[in-house]
């Protein structure tokens, strides 16, 4: 059986401990990842700070060439990591899936390759000139979650790096492997110590956010983690960038043309099984619409294959571990309890964690699966009666991270995205994230945006030159 390992200084590491890695779909094991110790965090941050000094003083130019050597690394290896990502994760090759976060990491690294981010003059008169300059903040502590381990570790190495800090980034216990190769062939271009990785469960997530000489925190995962990591950011005061996932609403405007928007909306509610931070969570739809909105969402769903995503007829793989496949479970059981319309599509394998393609209707707020992020394949669709109503149940919760409006024309829909509360609003999509768009939440989704000029600003501290003339 195969041991993959951390990289730390550059070379890979050995840990004491280990876990058994399984395929979500197949219950076939993948090997053992590493398991580490708080003294492990020590040693993985010391490396970090001591390659910082010399990274952050190699010139901007030499920055901006390694950033592009590591897009061609992950460009060459995409086939192994995919590979890797699908049998890991879950999601399957094909469609928006494990290739598809392989473009995304390419993509998300070149972009910030090609970014400049020089001194600024910021006040200038006959007595004085002051120019704000954008420094490193140092040790960047990367906390990556398990629905896109690859592409979301990436929005929080890449940026650092580019701007002159080293990474120690923690992947999530459940999906260690992909993660670890992928750090192993980004440091055949990078100097020693630059990026390193710890492995392990939330315990070591915790040692790294609070270890005294972290300078800054990437964190994408769940809320209740998030408030964790500001009262562990307290003994280091590290600043931190927190993406705490959502519960995104999509408005559907009246009179719209169900048949041209369904396949945007159900690749906006199901993409990766719907474990996407920025996912249709919540669909509101007029009353006089329902009946073929709900149709025309069926008819999609009949036509997406779930199954193990190695086969490269499927389009949706299963829930990624145990704890989430029994979360969803537990939210559509519950509206069947309740008396909702569940309506299930396709035949599911009987191993893994299979949840098959289900839209939930008759279902209103304050019911657990439009209140409670699902974060897996189930779909509530809530009719409503005004679009003022629609708006106010679109904000009515405190994630606002992503939120989008439907309707024949764009026009149309502008006075309505404009009320809604979240990071961002999509007009006839939705989690179009774009890396030279910022990208982050609102309200209890999060504080700091990632992606393009406003992501590189974030993984830096403003230093001012002040001349007196
Ligand atoms: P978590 O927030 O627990 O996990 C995210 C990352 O944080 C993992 O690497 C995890 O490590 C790490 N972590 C856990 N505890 C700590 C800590 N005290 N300090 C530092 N890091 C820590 O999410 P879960 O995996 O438990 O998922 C729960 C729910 O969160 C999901 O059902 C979903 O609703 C939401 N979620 C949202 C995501 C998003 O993209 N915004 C991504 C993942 C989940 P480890 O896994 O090893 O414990």
């Amino acid at each position: 059986m195969q041991t993959y390992h951390n990289t730390v200084s550059g070379k890979q590491t050995e840990a004491k401990e280990h876990q058994e890695i399984f395929n979500p779909a197949t219950a076939v094991s993948l090997g053992m990842a590493p398991l580490n110790s708080e003294h492990d965090v020590d040693l993985a941050v010391e490396a970090a700070k001591h390659a910082q000094k010399s990274w952050a003083s190699v010139s901007d130019q030499e920055r901006r060439e390694t950033v592009a050597r590591i897009a061609q690394v992950l460009e060459d290896n995409s086939a192994y990591l995919s590979g890797l990502i699908t049998q890991e994760q879950g999601k399957p090759l094909s469609g928006p899936g494990s290739r598809f976060e392989m473009q995304a990491c390419v993509g998300w690294t070149q972009v910030p390759s090609k970014l400049e981010l020089p001194p600024e003059i910021v006040y200038e008169d006959d007595e004085r000139k002051d120019v704000l300059y954008r420094q490193p903040q140092g040790v960047v502590a990367a906390i990556a979650p398990w629905n896109w381990p690859l592409m979301i570790a990436i929005w929080q190495i890449i940026p650092a790096i580019r701007m002159g800090n080293t990474v120690v980034l923690k992947p999530s216990e459940y999906t260690p492997i992909a993660t670890l190769e992928m750090v192993r062939l980004i440091n055949q271009v990078l100097p020693a110590g630059v990026l390193n990785t710890v492995s392990g469960d939330g315990r070591i997530g915790a040692a790294l956010t609070s270890h005294p000489d972290i300078n800054k925190i990437m964190f994408t995962g769940s809320e209740a983690t998030g408030r964790r990591i500001i009262v562990a950011s307290s003994k280091n005061l590290a600043p931190i960038t927190l993406e705490l996932g959502g519960n995104d609403a999509a408005i559907l405007m009246p009179g719209t043309d169900a048949s041209a928007v369904a396949e945007g909306l159900f690749w906006g509610a199901f993409l990766n099984a719907g474990q996407t931070c920025a996912c249709i969570k919540r669909l509101y739809v007029h009353e006089d619409d329902y009946d073929v909105v709900v149709a025309a969402l069926g008819n999609v769903a009949r036509q997406t294959p779930v199954g193990d995503g190695m086969d490269e007829g499927n389009l949706m793989g299963p829930l990624q571990n145990k704890m989430q496949y029994q979360k969803v479970k537990e939210l559509v059981d519950d509206a069947r309890g309740n008396g909702c319309d569940i309506m299930e599509f396709g035949d599911i394998p009987s191993t893994g964690y299979f949840l098959p393609i289900t839209l939930v209707g008759n279902i209103r707020d304050g019911q657990r699966l439009v209140d409670e992020e699902q974060f897996g394949p189930a779909l509530p669709i809530i009719r409503y009666q005004t679009l003022d109503d629609a708006v106010a149940s679109a904000n009515h919760l405190s994630a606002a991270l992503g939120a989008s409006v439907w309707a024949n024309s764009a026009e149309e829909a502008e006075s309505t995205a404009l009320q809604l509360e979240a990071g961002t609003v999509w007009i006839n999509q939705h989690g179009a994230i774009h890396p030279m768009v910022p990208f982050g939440g609102n309200k209890a989704s999060g504080y700091g945006v990632e992606f393009g000029i406003e992501g590189l600003k974030a993984v830096t501290q403003p230093r001012i030159i002040s001349i007196k003339k």
